[in-house]
């Protein structure tokens, strides 16, 4: 048996350059060691860095298209791992890895398991993006995702690097899994975060693996046993910062009350709500007295014909509600509609383009929003074919997800479709199809049970398909996403164009 020196670090594209400089000094100063694992969100410009004079290299990042479980040589000596899957070193040592952040996790749940399915073998290192559910309760940390836990009592590895927490170093007791392995998890910050970046560590290669290590004196009960039931209950959110609230069952006859966790996400951490002060304010359009509008985060649509700007919007209410009320908040709906009509006017009459809304009604969102997007006039008779593939692969390919059944209604009036949305006890997925401004839109809806998990990026999906932008699926892959100035710009450009059809001008 002989000892693996092994360095793991996190960095950045932006940083690339200085960051490899400066692992090139660990690896002479702590080094030579045999391997070194990068962790980076992207890495077309990693890839290209001169890496002389360092050991094998294992570059671990996420790729934009959907479902690629991927391992690219590009040199002698580094390897870029992508999205997820498990690799074995030419020394033994396996290496588990998954970079989708919780909300893609959700969406592609089935395929990931299933590839993880195939691994009969513990691991000796697993690599993910988000944290386990009781690893991070334990830390005070709002985060963490269910399937992370799966992974790692499943893969039993005896090293897990967890880096969502770009800005902190955590790192937990070692602890005992179920067949009384040593296993240790730590979270890595981003080099250029202050903080300890780059951690190096030795690890036994061959067969024995640690049996000869002397237990340690700080061992804790392994964090994945007496997992609390809320992990069910939170598949559906994918906007795991938040507070966690506590709520105590009587204790009875003596015995110890159990703590069941609820998380639910206030409005001071609310994307949506102005009273979170890391509100991305420099995306608002416009604000009304109920509702305001800002451009989207990584938009879906592309600047097309006379639009030179992505035109993707969301309608939003001001207060924090997770589903519309249409009888109880009577006046807040029609502002939405009010809002959502004077984009249907200004995508139609400046830019010559017709107009997709989608939403998702349901009592375990967080903080309830319209999306609008600008379809080119051609397109839009495609939407029910786009629509009926969608629903399809989400019916027949991802099991796990509520099947979908829509039906289309003439108006927003028509009698058959008020009866479905002021049912409050229903929720739902909506597609309103805006062909002219003066013609009735099209709706199209589905109902689901809260208990059932949703594709939540299904709206998006539909509507990337219908518009040929495979690619722009996700809102946060490198293709969509933008910077600050550019999210500025596009905002600036939006309020230009919506000026002459601003409602919030004109409401008193
Ligand atoms: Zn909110």
């Amino acid at each position: 048996m002989t000892d693996g020196k092994i360095l793991v670090t996190h960095i950045s594209e932006s940083d690339a350059d200085e960051a490899i400089r400066k692992i090139k000094k660990v690896n002479e100063k702590s080094g030579p060691f045999d391997l070194i694992i990068v962790y980076s969100v992207s890495c077309d410009e990693i890839a290209k860095i001169n890496t002389d004079g360092l050991p094998q290299l294992l570059i671990i990042t996420s790729h934009e298209n959907d479902n690629i479980s991927e391992s690219k040589k590009i040199s002698e000596t580094v390897t870029v791992l992508y999205n997820f899957g498990t690799y074995r070193l030419a020394n033994g040592i396996t290496i588990s890895y998954l970079t989708y952040s919780s909300e893609i996790l959700q969406e592609q749940k089935d395929t990931i398991l299933d590839n993880f399915d195939k691994i009969d073998s513990q691991v000796d290192i697993l690599v993910t993006k988000e944290w386990g559910i009781p690893i991070s309760d334990r830390f005070g940390r709002l985060s963490g995702n269910d399937m992370i836990d799966e992974l790692a009592k499943k893969l039993q590895a005896r090293y897990h690097f967890a880096f969502s927490d770009e800005e902190n170093f955590f790192e937990l007791e070692p602890f005992k899994l179920n067949n009384d392995r040593l296993s240790r998890f730590l979270n890595i910050p981003k080099y250029g975060s202050g903080k300890k970046w780059a951690y190096a560590f030795k690890m036994s290669v061959g067969d024995n693996d640690d049996e000869e290590e002397p237990e340690p004196t700080n061992l804790i009960a392994n964090p994945y046993t007496n997992i609390t039931k809320r992990s069910n209950k939170r598949s559906l959110d994918t906007e795991t910062e938040g507070l966690v609230e506590q709520s105590h069952n009587p204790p009875s006859n003596g015995k110890k009350s159990e703590t069941k966790k609820i998380r639910t996400i206030l409005p001071t951490n609310c994307h949506f709500c102005f009273s979170n002060p890391n509100l991305e304010d420099h995306m608002i359009i416009s604000i009304g007295k109920l509702v305001y509008l800002t451009t989207a985060k990584g938009p879906l649509s592309v600047p097309k014909g006379d639009m030179d700007m992505s035109g993707h919007c969301l309608i939003i209410p001001i207060e924090h509600i997770p589903k519309l009320d249409p009888i109880k908040n009577a006046e807040l709906s029609q502002s939405i509609l009010a809002y959502e009509s004077s984009l249907v006017k200004m995508n139609y009459i400046k830019f010559d383009m017709c107009t997709i809304v989608f939403e998702i009604q349901s009592e375990r969102s967080i903080h309830f929003h319209k999306q609008v997007v600008p379809i080119p006039k051609y397109l839009v008779l495609k939407f029910n074919a786009a629509l009926d593939r969608q629903v399809h692969f989400n019916n027949e390919k991802f099991t796990r997800n509520a099947k979908l059944d829509f039906q289309c209604y003439d108006s927003y009036s028509s009698k058959e479709y008020s009866d479905v949305i002021n049912n409050q006890s229903n929720n739902y997925l909506q597609f309103t199809i805006y062909e002219t401004p003066q013609s009735n839109p099209k709706i199209y809806l589905a109902t689901f049970n809260a208990s059932e998990t949703i594709d939540l990026q299904f709206g998006r999906r539909v509507l990337a398909f219908l518009l040929n932008l495979p690619r722009r699926v996700k809102w946060n892959s490198p293709t969509c996403l933008q910077t600050k100035q550019q999210e500025s710009a596009e905002t600036e450009k939006f309020q230009k164009a919506y000026k002459d059809y601003d409602i919030s001008l004109v409401e008193s």
